[in-house]
């Protein structure tokens, strides 16, 4: 048994890991690579897992627990006497033992002087790797990759979720196109996820009072890389029977366990920290989710005897706050009562009145009865960002009225372009393709000008290697379709739909995304006949893959997503129009890699960021969008396809017909428009210029740099601002 990472973190926490009695003892440390989720980025840990047993690998969608669980002892002795493969495993234990220190990060190079200082970054979902599955989509997926990019820089982040232990949900399409929702319970064997015991034995950890009754919680830890998760968990006997599933589902139930789920992450994360022995010096709440974090700090420095005013200024200078949301109607709310309800009196131990309290999370657009999760946040926080340039203007915007008099411009709120982290996003080929042509340290560089280079690679070996992906993209998906089919989950009628007739050699657009309404992924079908014209166009053919996941309570989103799937069952699109089923993680990756063309057709200004096509155009995939979130920053004409403003319309009439246009005039000749080689010389320059623009902005490395330097380090150091509270 090898001592875990957070050790060094949790004093008073001595976790243990699930044990393998196959392992031989040579490769022992693979139960310790397993346990800790940068495996996931790391190729040569990947290789280690895959090369015992490689359809399994595949079949158990990448979880080496359950891998090893399974693995044949005759096999792993054969590895274990195998000298090429112990010499890369004795590689992998080596840089696992450099994740362990922070000497040479980048954090540590740049701020010499913020050595051992943590950052706390709290969020109410995280996706880091789809065999753990504590995320429903881009928010998570996002925080994901911020936590792995500090890892890889040194920003020593301590992260701070809840352990949903029935996941989001699965999703399964019935015939009629409805999507079904059903738990997606995993079983902690299964995960990385080991926990943190309490004192004295006991099994939880802190304990917070809400409603009126006492929450005991434990504490489960996740290692990503060099940054811990903590993860909270109300599912003890000690609870009363109605609060022990109250963290079990994500953005599941009504406002009133939302309330209470938010009020154990804000509140619960701050105390949990307090037990680990962990002080951050900065705070960083990723979305109102975690406004209450905030909020318990004011109350720890009341209670130790500052007043009110000062512990809220204090609380401020250290605080970051990220907001998300595009539209005022997305914002969390409560209703007043309800949080007064919920707090029990805390702002007795805070010196002020009731209404003090709940005046914390007004907004004057909402109304005195409303408690706002981002106007609280925003109170409490002295830097505040949008996650695009766009993102910004129309934030800032929605915030004026906290600033009575003053103009959007003036409002202080700023912003930080999203971006994804390459090692989780590129596939392995493409990497070695950038290896070759980019000499081996091209992802370590810190100047974004290597990134031209990719502008001169050799045209035959991307597009091979863009082949590869594409081919085993279609693979998979006729996988899961036979083993759907022969488990009898999908019918026979339905086999069509599941993209078992895409061919390879056809110009492949992928869309997979939430089905919210606002993402119109049903655009596309607003002509059908001038849509059917292009799809099976029998010398130049277009096909179309779908995917993604509705809210259970999104019925709307639903409906969306029905009338998409009835399409991919229309015998007058001739099988190219597919819809492929429980979109995560794992799909995402194999569709990000293996389409050609990445659409994305949001409804301005809804698209705050958007991520997943940041993703493609890391593997040399255009995307074709609204102006919209990161394109408005990101599309430099060469790059990909947009629909400006003007050409957009509500009713999305224009836009698809711009749609449609583009399609015809511009992206399928360019796409069919061969050299004598058989490759497509000008469809090359596109993704070479996406892959190019993707490397240089929108890499999670850039995002994080610029949280370290213009978020966390001046919270930690109290750089000089103006402090503009706001005053409404
Ligand atoms: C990246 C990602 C998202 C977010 O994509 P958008 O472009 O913001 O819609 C959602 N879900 C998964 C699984 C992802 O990987």
């Amino acid at each position: 048994m090898t001592a875990p990472v957070t050790a060094s973190l949790t004093p008073s926490a001595s976790p243990t890991l699930t044990s393998f009695t196959t392992i031989p003892d040579r490769l022992a440390g693979l139960s310790e690579v397993a346990h800790n989720l940068a495996w996931s980025w790391n190729r040569d840990a990947r290789a280690l897992f895959r090369e015992i047993d490689e359809t399994q690998w595949a079949m158990l969608r990448h979880n080496p627990i359950v891998l090893l669980q399974q693995a044949s002892p005759a096999r792993l002795a054969i590895l274990a006497s195998d000298p090429s493969y112990c010499a890369r495993y004795d590689r992998v234990m080596q840089w696992l033992a450099t994740e362990r220190s922070d000497e040479h990060t980048w954090y540590a190079r740049t701020f010499p002087e913020l050595r051992g200082q943590p950052v706390a970054y709290f969020c109410a979902e995280f996706g880091i790797h789809n065999s753990v599955p504590i995320y429903s989509g881009g928010l998570g997926v996002l925080a994901g990759d911020h936590l792995k990019t500090a890892s890889d820089l040194g920003v020593p982040l301590v992260a701070v979720g809840l352990m949903y232990r029935n996941g989001y949900f699965d999703q399964r399409i019935r015939p009629d196109g409805w999507q079904e929702d059903s738990d997606d319970r995993f079983s902690l064997d299964s995960v990385p996820i080991v926990a943190v015991p309490g004192v004295d034995g006991a099994k939880h950890l802190v304990v917070v009072k809400t409603f009126g009754r006492d929450i005991y919680i434990r504490v489960w830890t996740l290692q990503v890389g060099r940054v811990p998760v903590y993860l909270l968990d109300a599912d003890l006997e000690e609870n009363h029977p109605d609060d022990r599933p109250l963290l079990s589902k994500l953005y599941s139930g009504g406002p009133a366990t939302r309330l209470r789920q938010e009020w154990l992450l804000g509140v619960g994360g701050v105390r949990v920290l307090r037990a680990l022995g962990i002080a951050p010096a900065a705070w960083h709440a990723n979305e109102g989710h975690a406004a209450f974090m905030m909020v318990e700090r004011v109350r720890e420095l009341c209670v130790s005897g500052v007043a009110y005013d000062d512990a809220v200024r204090q609380v401020r200078n250290r605080s970051v706050f990220t907001t998300h949301t595009p539209v005022p109607a997305g914002h969390d709310q409560f209703a007043v009562t309800e949080v007064a309800q919920c707090a029990g009196e805390m702002w007795k131990d805070m010196g002020i009145s009731a209404e003090a309290f709940v005046r914390i999370g007004y907004h004057p657009e909402a109304g005195p009865n409303s408690f706002h999760m981002t106007a609280a946040s925003i109170r409490m926080s002295r830097r505040v960002n949008a996650v695009s340039r766009r993102h910004g203007i129309v934030t800032r915007e929605a915030s004026r009225a906290l600033w009575p008099g003053h103009t959007a411009d003036e409002v202080p709120i700023g912003h930080v372009t999203n971006g994804v982290h390459l090692a989780t996003w590129m596939a392995s080929p493409i990497m070695k393709l950038l290896d070759k042509h980019l000499g081996p340290w091209w992802g370590h560089g810190q100047d974004p000008s290597i990134w031209d280079q990719v502008l001169s690679m050799d045209d035959e070996a991307l597009w091979f290697t863009h082949m590869r992906l594409k081919h085993s993209l279609m693979r998979v998906v006729r996988e899961e379709a036979r083993r759907a089919f022969a488990q009898r989950t999908l019918e026979t009628a339905q086999l069509v739909g599941a993209g078992t007739l895409l061919d390879p050699q056809v110009l492949t657009i992928g869309f997979a995304r939430r089905f919210a309404t606002y993402k119109r992924a049903d655009l596309i079908f607003r002509d059908v006949e001038r849509l059917r014209a292009l799809v099976t166009n029998s010398a130049r053919p277009v096909q179309i893959v779908f995917a993604g996941k509705a809210h259970p309570a999104d019925n709307p989103g639903k409906q969306v997503l029905q009338n998409v799937y009835q399409f991919t069952r229309d015998p007058r699109f001739e099988g190219r129009i597919a819809f492929v089923e429980d979109y995560g993680m794992h799909l995402a990756h194999m569709l990000v890699q293996g389409v050609d063309l990445w659409m994305n057709m949001p409804r301005v200004p809804m698209e705050a960021s958007g991520t997943s096509g940041m993703k493609a155009a890391l593997n040399g995939v255009p995307q074709f969008s609204t102006i919209d979130g990161w394109w408005e920053e990101g599309y430099e004409g060469n790059n990909g396809w947009a629909i400006t403003p003007e050409e957009d319309s509500d009713d999305g009439t224009s836009t698809a017909n711009r749609l449609y246009t583009l399609l015809e005039t511009e992206v399928v000749p360019r796409y069919y428009e061969r050299d004598v080689n058989g490759l497509p010389y000008l469809w090359l320059t596109t993704m070479k210029n996406a892959l190019r623009v993707a490397g240089q902005h929108f890499t999670a490395r850039r995002m994080v740099e610029q949280y370290a330097r213009g978020y966390y380090a001046p919270s930690i150091l109290g750089d000089v601002l103006p402090d503009d509270p706001p005053t409404a």
